[in-house]
């Protein structure tokens, strides 16, 4: 009986707090994983905590319908960071219902079908999130699924170019893969996703659902690119792990977008976890934190004994010589680090945006000893 989808870890947690994780015997572990980004600004943050304690107290839900204060909190806040232009809201409850809005939008402003994505993509697990996403693992077993999507290398300028026609509705990108094994798109590349949507009347979407909230060093991903998207896609940590998701649009989508909804869209709690962790994020300048322990972790990471160290910010992927999944393992029980695998090479870090030097330097000497005994 129980579940049958996921596979269980042999650590039961407890509680929570800041960059750490408490099984039921209380041993502590750094959680350099935050459960897949879910957790920018820590465990348990008190604002945030306090915040949903009083929602939960007050108004445990209405329709999207009704505004509440905790909703019009959170497009105002959300408004305050969107890129430029790209600041009509629309909330939802996952990644891959704010990538399928995005799609469903894309289309309806456009009247294009096609959708152009990248090979290793990521973008969520319903059929049309699905359809653009690259592992045939994920895929196979459920097709058919949209016909009109066409895969591009990650990084191919030339390929998105000639890929974009006019009956391009979208192409949608990671600005950094995540799933795919922690690839950072260079300027290049997203530029010449733009310059071809533009050309084409096409819309380009950011999947931003594990780059965003600061996590790569700037709020967004794609300013560091200084590419700007006519839809952006958030999710993952947006309420500190309550579900919500957010489709950003351009005025232009925004406009053409035709009829969609959500029940569960915008309620007062989980809109109340997500001021609070916008709050958070924007008053102690996580971003920042991020980019500059970002930098120093990879400086680290790059001298141990591994193939490759990659990533932006607190988004960093180090390709080990053996699986990830023995490296894992021995992290979380030999040493109580909990990272993340991207792919069956790659160890993946997601830490809390107030991870600080001296939790970097213990990941890096917990991997160095790791390394060591293999040798
Ligand atoms: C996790 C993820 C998704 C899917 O989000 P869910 O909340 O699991 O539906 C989509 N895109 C990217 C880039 C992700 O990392």
């Amino acid at each position: 009986m129980g579940g049958f989808v996921y596979s269980q870890k042999p650590i039961s947690l407890a509680r929570g707090e800041d960059v750490y994780l408490y099984d039921e015997e209380d041993t502590q572990f750094l959680d350099a994983g935050a459960s897949y980004a879910c957790t920018p600004v820590g465990h348990c943050h008190p604002q945030v905590v306090e915040a949903v304690q009083q929602q939960v107290s007050d108004l445990l839900f209405v329709q999207a319908s009704y505004p509440t204060e905790a909703q019009d909190s959170v497009y105002e806040k959300l408004d305050a960071v969107a890129p430029a232009d790209v600041d009509n809201v629309w909330l939802c409850n996952s990644g891959t219902e704010a990538n399928e809005a995005a799609l469903k939008f894309a289309r309806s402003a456009t009247g294009g079908t096609k959708i152009v994505a990248a090979k290793k993509a990521f973008h969520g697990r319903t059929m049309g999130a699905l359809s653009a996403t690259w592992k045939p693992k994920y895929r196979k077993p459920y097709e058919p699924l949209l016909a009109d999507v066409e895969f591009v290398d990650y990084g191919d300028a030339d390929a998105i170019a000639a890929a974009v026609d006019d009956d391009t509705a979208a192409v949608i990108l990671e600005p950094v893969q995540g799933e795919g094994g922690v690839n950072p798109g260079t300027v290049e590349f997203l530029q010449a996703a733009r310059e071809a949507t533009e050309d084409h009347g096409a819309a380009l979407v950011f999947d931003e659902v594990q780059t965003g909230l600061g996590r790569t060093g700037t709020f967004w991903a794609c300013e560091a690119a200084g590419v700007t998207p006519d839809i952006l896609t958030s999710a993952k940590g947006l309420a500190s792990g309550l579900p919500m998701g957010a489709t950003l649009c351009a005025d232009w989508i925004a406009d053409g977008a035709a009829s969609h909804g959500s029940t569960f869209s915008g309620g007062p709690v989980v809109s109340a976890a997500a001021a609070a962790t916008l709050d958070v994020l924007v008053e102690a300048d996580l971003p920042t934190n991020a980019a500059e322990v970002g930098d120093y972790f990879v400086e680290q990471l790059a001298e141990l004994p591994v193939n490759d160290v990659r990533g932006k910010g607190l988004m960093v992927g180090v390709e080990v010589g053996r699986g990830a999944n023995a490296m894992l393992r021995d992290l979380a029980l030999s040493h109580q680090i909990l990272a993340l695998p991207a792919g069956r090479r790659v160890v993946r870090f997601l830490p809390p945006l107030t991870f600080t030097k001296s939790h970097a330097d213990a990941v890096v000497d917990a991997m160095a000893d790791i390394l060591e005994e293999d040798a």
